[in-house]
């Protein structure tokens, strides 16, 4: 289930990788950090732009590399609080990328913090009931450089009202790998491409601004703890027990509680860090005086932050949003052991919400904007 690209994309390469094919060509080596300069910092979109570079190498690179494996076909004109860029990749498939602005008081919506929601597959294969990406199943992964390719994109429509691109800085603040797909069911291409996020010749974002969210595979949660960057960690449990969390979860019965909850442990050991655990709110699923309860202990034991997420509703499926009420006595089962708890309602605002929305509109959107 892989797309080879007629050429690799340049956003997949790593300095080393770039030093490595242009040393096989008899070029000295600091031309490599001069393209990925020209790439990341400059934010140059065509091979041309590049004019400290000889023609010659102009023309090669324009043979042998792809210079962004996404095209954005779909993005409003206007600033919103939510802007969802919809992305075409070689294959015509589509992904969606998220910004998400938090309003300030005093800060224009342009000068808010932003948070950028990326994908890492087309589609899913965890198969979660609630969620519109399993319902669509997976079609493919993507590569390192399509993932890349999502936050140059950000930086391309930001750039113009953000002053960090003048210092060739990443115009956005945080990253949260929430979009489409299971991210460490594509762990090579994802930490590859975060290792480019992250690099100083690269977007240069510090691992403790990006937070992958996962559905809980258990060996990769464990692999991940042994990587060198700290990336933030989020877990989507969505159930308390089992037998509640099975129900919506395939994937908890290969990797039940029994298994999931110490591999967290074990992360936040080894990265001293509070992790997050995502609580779906969905009526009479799992939003119960007991799950409440059950999900504080976890809590507790993990001592970790809980993001509560009211469900928002996707076409063809029949869950539904508990009411404000039930939300919020929810939340106060776990306030009233201090722990730390977030719950948030507006429409939007959610940066867990907008993404999980994310979902099979994509295909309707595309038939919109090519009409
Ligand atoms: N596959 C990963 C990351 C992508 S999903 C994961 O599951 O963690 C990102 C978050 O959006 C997850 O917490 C997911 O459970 C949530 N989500 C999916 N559908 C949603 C919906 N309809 N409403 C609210 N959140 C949803
Ligand atoms: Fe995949 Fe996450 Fe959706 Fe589950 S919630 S189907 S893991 S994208």
């Amino acid at each position: 289930m892989k797309f080879t690209p007629a050429k690799p994309p340049l956003t997949g390469e790593t300095l080393e990788t770039l030093t490595a094919r242009l040393v096989e060509r008899g070029e000295p080596t600091f031309r490599a950090r001069q393209i990925l300069d020209w790439l990341y910092k400059k934010r140059a979109r065509s091979w041309d732009e590049m004019t400290n570079l000889p023609k010659s190498l102009r023309a090669w690179l324009a043979e042998t590399f792809e210079l962004l494996p996404a095209a954005l076909i779909l993005g409003k004109k206007s600033l919103d609080v939510t802007d969802k860029l919809l992305l075409e990749l070689g294959d015509r498939s589509l992904i969606e990328t998220v910004i998400i602005r938090a309003p300030q008081e005093g800060v224009g919506l342009e000068n808010s913090r932003k948070t950028i929601c990326i994908s890492t597959q087309v589609g899913c294969a965890m198969g979660c009931k609630f969620c519109a990406s399993g319902l669509m199943g997976l079609k493919r992964d993507l590569d390192a450089g399509e993932i890349v390719a999502q936050l140059l994109q950000v930086c391309y429509r930001e750039d113009a009202h953000d002053p960090r691109a003048h210092a060739g800085l990443a115009t956005f603040d945080n990253i949260v790998v929430m979009g489409m797909g299971e991210p460490l069911a594509n762990y090579e291409a994802l930490i590859l491409a975060l290792t480019i996020v992250n690099a100083e010749w690269g977007l240069g974002v510090g691992a403790r601004r990006i937070t992958l969210s996962t559905s809980g595979l258990v060996p990769k949660i464990l692999r991940l703890a042994d990587e060198p960057l700290g990336f933030r960690l989020a877990i989507s449990l969505h159930g308390a027990t089992n037998e509640v969390r099975e129900q919506i979860m395939p994937v908890n019965k290969a990797f039940p509680l029994e298994k999931l909850l110490p591999a967290i442990q074990t992360f936040s050991e080894k990265h001293g860090r509070m992790i997050t655990l995502e609580f779906i709110l969905i009526e009479d699923i799992n939003d119960s005086f007991d799950q409440a309860e059950k999900l504080r202990d976890i809590a507790i034991d993990l001592h970790a932050h809980v993001n509560l997420i009211p469900y928002n509703t996707v076409e063809g499926l029949p869950w539904k949003r508990p009411s404000n009420n039930r939300l919020e006595r929810f939340a106060d089962v776990l306030r009233a052991a201090r722990i730390s708890v977030t719950l948030r309602r507006e429409k939007g605002h959610d940066i867990d919400a907008a993404c999980g929305q994310l979902r099979l509109k994509t295909e309707k959107d595309r038939e919109l904007a090519l009409a």
